[in-house]
Order: structure tokens, then sequence, then C-alpha cells
């Protein structure tokens, strides 16, 4: 039982209001598969996946074991693993998770299990590599994975997918189309010489809003669910999901000449009141954040973070706030202010979501 006092917060309302904007945004027949890696982005993977379940078409996870926690939570919905390793090829089918095969040695090591099994059509995705430079498939591999998916009746390819290596970036619009054009020529390719069609797939969130016309048959929806478009317009239209929350722990009223934390950092200049809340840099706050970069929410009120953010406690300058021991503290609840944070650690929402250690109970708000 965690009965840890500091909370995120998940707002299913908002998650489903998000997943709404981008459904609107599909055409009808499009299929939407709902990203779930990262403990759902840093909030709950299940909770999300039991919130979306019966509006989403497929789920996908990085990794094998994050599938698994989904299945034994009762999730039935189809689960692509985007990132499987030959060592978790049995758990992946004894979990009925999809695995995608990116490359030949992780493509023969499936299809010799699945021909030892038999497995039967077993469900595969396959993934192309188009400038991301990451996990995939060239297109030269084709006439090569043509042959051997003929070898085998015991896997079925159920989609064939590229990502995206700068969909939110205008100034990268013409590698984009690029990306998008030498995708529907690999398929073309597939579609020729396979004898059946399977589903195929591009988009991330940032996708879905700039090249609406690559929709293909299916969409994977990340950080858009979470609340972020990748655009102050978009991410205007969304709702915040994750709230972080915690209470002040104690106030200490301290004199000038005083400090506060380790190495001293912070000096009172004039008296002043601090208070401690239980959250530091190991439930994600990053030092980054200390001697006044970040700020906390206090009765209404912006509270800076004084001296070095600690391991599992912050303190705040709350000499201009009343409040008392056991208020509630907002670490953040609005896009915006996850942004700011992000903006202060330089990176993006992305890692400021995800980095909420698992420490950190979660509640879901419905
Ligand atoms: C994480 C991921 C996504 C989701 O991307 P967002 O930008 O969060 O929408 C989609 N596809 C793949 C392959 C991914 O790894």
């Amino acid at each position: 039982m965690n009965n840890h006092v500091t909370v995120l917060e998940i707002d299913a309302n908002a998650v489903l209001h998000n997943l709404d904007y981008f459904k609107q945004k599909l055409q009808p027949e499009t299929k939407t598969l709902v990203v779930v890696k990262a403990f759902g982005y840093g909030s709950e993977s299940v909770e999300i996946a039991k919130i979306v379940q019966d509006k989403v078409d497929y789920f996908a996870v990085a990794y094998s074991n994050e599938g698994i926690v989904l299945r034994e939570a009762g999730i039935k919905t189809p689960i692509l693993v985007l990132h499987p390793q030959i060592q978790n090829l049995k758990d992946i089918v004894k979990h009925r998770l999809e695995p995608n095969l990116y490359n030949f040695k992780i493509f023969d090591a499936f299809i010799k299990l699945a021909d030892e099994a038999p497995l039967m059509n077993y469900p595969v995705h396959i993934k192309f590599n188009t400038g991301l430079n990451r996990l995939g498939f060239w297109h030269t591999d084709v006439p090569n994975i043509i042959s051997t998916l003929k070898s085998s009746n015991n896997i079925v390819v159920k989609s064939i997918f590229s990502h995206l290596a700068a969909s939110e970036d205008f100034n990268e619009q013409e590698f984009t189309v690029g990306q998008i054009n030498n995708f529907a020529y690999i398929v073309k390719q597939i579609y020729e010489h396979l004898g059946y069609e399977p589903m195929i797939h591009i988009l991330n969130t940032s996708g879905i809003i700039n090249y609406p016309q690559a929709q293909f048959d299916m969409v994977r929806l990340g950080i858009g669910l979470y609340g972020f478009g990748n655009h102050p317009d978009v991410t205007a239209q969304l709702k915040n999901t994750h709230s972080l929350k915690s209470i002040i722990s104690q106030i200490h009223l301290i004199q000038p000449g005083e400090t506060v934390g380790y190495n001293r950092a912070f000096v009172a200049s004039s008296p002043t009141r601090s208070a401690t809340i239980p959250i530091g840099h190991a439930d994600g706050i990053s030092r980054r954040l200390g001697n006044k970069e970040g700020f906390v929410i206090i009765n209404n009120q912006p509270a800076p973070i004084i001296g070095n953010v600690c391991m599992d406690m912050i303190m705040v300058d709350v000499t201009k706030i009343e409040c008392k021991e056991g208020d509630e503290v907002i670490i953040f609840n609005h896009q915006q202010h996850i942004e700011y944070i992000a903006h202060k650690c330089e990176t993006i929402p992305y890692e400021t979501i995800t980095a909420i250690s698992q420490r950190v109970k979660r509640l879901v708000k419905s």
C-alpha cells in the first residue's frame, strides 16, 4: 500500500477529451493505436488502458514487460510491442502480445519459434526505417522479407509501419514528406508480392496534426493523449492529464544570514518563511529547478524553490503566502507549468512527465 502523500492525479475525463480531439481529426475509418509505454507517459498504463480501451483499436508499449502488465490486468485489446528482444519472444507469445520485427535477427528468431510451436497465423508487425535510423528494416530488405514470409504460414503480418523523425518541425517538412513517400513505396511493393494487405501506419501525435494526408489505416497517438500537441495552438485545445500534488510538511522561519538546504545554497537576506515539501529529485524534480529556477503553487500563489533540490524534499519560499503545515501544494497541474519546467530543465514535456518516479502514488480522478 502506497500511502505517500505526494500524488500524481490522472484526469480520466481529460484523457477522453484528448482522445476525442485527435479522433475528430481522423477519417472515420482510420484506426487508433494509443501508446502507453513508460507507464503511460509517466501516469499509469493500466489505468490509461482501462479509460480508453473501448474507444481504441490497439495499444503499444516499448518493452514486453510493459505489455505483460496490461495483460495481467485483464486488458484484451491487441498490444504492439515496439522494441522486443529475442530473449522476450516466448513471453510475448505467452501473453498474446504482438512483436514489432525490425531486423532479420529477430524476424528469423520469431519465425523459428512460430514454426516450432507451431503458432498458426500469429500476428506480427514489420517496421521500416525511413530516416529516423533507430529501428527498422531497409527498403532493400523487402524481397528477402517477402520470401521469408511466404515460407511460413505460422505468422501473419498485421501491420507495416515506420516512424517520422521530425513530424513536429516545419523546417523538416520536405524530409518528412520524403519519409512518407518512401514508406508508401515500400508498402506498394509489399502489397504487390505478399498476397494480402496488412494495415499501414506512420503518424505519431504531431504527424496527425501536420500530415493528415498520411493517416493510412491507423495512427499512433502518444503525447497528445496526455495533453501536449507539440504546438501551443494544439496544446491549448487539449486538457491537462497529469497533476502532481503534495503537502507542506513543515514551515521554518529563518533570520537574515541563515541558510536553507544543502551547501547552504539559499541565504536569507530578510526574515524568510520556508516550507518543506515531500518531493525531491528521486521523484523526478530535477536539481535544475533549485535556486528559484522552479516554483510550486500554494494557495493559488507561486512559491519559488529555494536552495538545492534534495533527494526526497524541496524547500520553497512562502514568506508572502498565507499557508500552514498540511496545506496542499501543487507541483504542477497545467501543461504550461509542465512546459515551463521542461524549458528550465532544457528538455521537453515528454521527459518531464515520464520522470515522475514510481515512488509517487498514482490516483485516477474520473
Ligand atoms: C513513442 C512512439 C510513438 C508516440 O509518439 P508521440 O510523439 O508521443 O505521439 C509513436 N510511434 C512510435 C514508434 C513510438 O516509439
